[in-house]
């Protein structure tokens, strides 16, 4: 980093990946000047970069900000690359970086990168969890809270520094390069920031990029785009699987069959199990020891123990965690029972997979509360387990009415349009007392939105929390 002292660095976008390299930067002696167009008073952050000397400009991106002389730019992974000062650098022909690129530059201690579509956040928490019960000095950040970059200054050198990484984040990567690479899975989905699937698939190949044979690459052998990347990865393959028996890596012993529900298997013992080289079984624990539920939470605990197990962490000393991790908020999380009814939070659920997972998790009749942000996604996909699964669905939200469709072509006859009243609050209570309103006792009812939340709440655990008070005061 200090290859920048007294050049000219851009940030882009003032959240806390922004401030946290502003002051790497300006730290190293570079000449930074951070920008955002949203309102000064809106930066809350921008007073405490002003007092150290940087400069800060909100409210529009100038002219000029990006010029000839600019040595990089480092930009908000939500911004999207058709901003104009992105343009301007790109033709420029100035680097342009994420927040991470810098970590992975500064921290002493080994990366774990983990990506996917689905289950980053369960996966990335369960695997600090594993690598601190194996004393191997974990400290997670990235897309899960706190910046990379802030952390690997924090990191112990004989510790390991372990990465939730969103697609957005990786395609502004260029050096990075993990010791353990982990892809969980690939659906199709943030389509209007990436512009095609190939954009966003090649974003998430990026984090395998530079891994040599020194490095270990985890993948899911059961998804289609994972095994095709898997075949230019040039790292020590790892493959898990919930649906098959591998000759190498880690899996369930006896796997689940494609598409029968969770619940109709529950007297089959089965292990998580992983294989050496040599062909010789380890059994680590049952799958119905595993404190998450559902089959795509057992494919993230295999992910989880294969990242452990690849950091030298001693078998013995995974299961009790594993048994002990209950999830994370948001996250198939169970409420409640009100009135006979139990209730689950799954407000992280933006996409169409999402929802499709949790919903096979979850015992049948189901009451669905789906819909938010359209982002074009193919809520077809979730015909079938809308037909095989639903008792009846409430929707909200942008695609409230694209969801009702796929309702009624799979045969569901209780199907609730919920009209948006001003209140986005008082929108979504409606949507559980109508769904509350369809269940009897014995029944779930599941929000589970299959879209992301901005079309009405600020966030999906903005939303996710609305939910879970609306459940409570029924
Ligand atoms: P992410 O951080 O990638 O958004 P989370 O761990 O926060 O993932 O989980 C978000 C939602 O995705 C969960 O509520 C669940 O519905 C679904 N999900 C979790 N893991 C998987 C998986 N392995 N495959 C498919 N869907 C999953």
């Amino acid at each position: 980093l200090t290859s920048y002292r007294g050049r000219h660095v851009v940030v882009l976008g003032l959240a806390r990946s922004g401030v946290a390299a502003a002051k790497l930067f300006h730290n190293v002696g570079a000449d930074v000047v951070v920008n955002d167009k949203k309102e000064r008073d809106q930066c809350p952050e921008a007073d405490e970069l002003t007092a150290l000397g940087i400069s800060v400009v909100c409210g529009h991106h100038p002219d000029g900000l990006v010029t000839k002389d600019t040595a990089l730019l480092v930009k908000n992974p939500g911004i999207p690359y058709t901003a104009p000062p992105i343009i301007e650098a790109l033709r420029l022909g100035v680097e342009v970086v994420s927040e991470v690129e810098i970590a992975g530059h500064l921290s002493p201690a080994p990366l774990i990168g983990i990506t996917g579509s689905n289950g980053k956040t369960t996966t990335t928490t369960l695997t600090g969890v594993l690598l601190e019960a194996a004393d191997l000095k974990p400290l997670v950040a990235g897309n899960i809270g706190r910046p990379l970059s802030e952390a690997s200054l924090e990191v112990e050198e004989d510790g390991w520094l372990v990465a939730e990484l969103s697609s957005f984040q990786l395609k502004g990567t260029s050096d990075f390069r993990p010791r353990i690479a982990c892809l969980l899975n690939v659906a199709e989905t943030h389509l209007d920031y990436h512009g095609s699937m190939e954009d966003y698939v090649g974003s998430k190949a990026k984090l395998f990029k530079n891994q040599t044979q020194d490095d270990i690459a985890i993948y899911n052998e059961d998804d289609e785009t994972c095994r095709r990347l898997a075949q230019s990865f040039k790292g020590r393959k790892f493959p898990f699987s919930v649906t098959q028996t591998l000759d190498v890596g880690i899996m369930i012993d006896p796997p689940y069959a494609d598409i029968r529900p969770a619940d109709d298997e529950a007297e089959l013992e089965r292990w998580i199990v992983s294989r050496e080289p040599g062909g010789a079984l380890r059994r680590i624990l049952r799958v119905d020891e595993l404190g998450i539920p559902g089959r795509h939470n057992a494919a993230n605990a295999l992910a989880a123990i294969a990242i452990a197990l690849s950091a030298g962490a001693d078998p013995q000393r995974l299961a009790e965690p594993l048994r002990e991790f209950r999830g994370v908020e948001h996250r198939l999380e169970y409420v409640g029972t009100f009135g006979g009814v139990k209730f689950y939070n799954d407000s992280k659920a933006t996409n169409p997979m999402a929802t499709t997972m949790s919903i096979l998790s979850l015992p049948s009749p189901l009451i669905l509360i789906a819909g938010g942000l359209d982002r074009g996604s193919d809520y077809m996909e979730l015909l079938p387990v809308f037909r095989d699964r639903l008792k009846g669905l409430a929707a909200i939200g942008e695609t409230r009415e694209k969801l009702g469709r796929v309702a009624s072509l799979s045969g569901l006859s209780r199907v609730k349009i919920v009209e948006p009243v001003e209140d986005a609050e008082q929108t979504l209570r409606q949507a559980v007392l109508e769904a509350a309103a369809m269940a009897e006792p014995g029944d779930i009812v599941l929000l589970s939105p299959a879209c992301a939340s901005w079309d009405m709440f600020p966030s999906y655990e903005a939303r996710g929390r609305i939910f879970k008070q609306s459940a409570h005061t029924l």
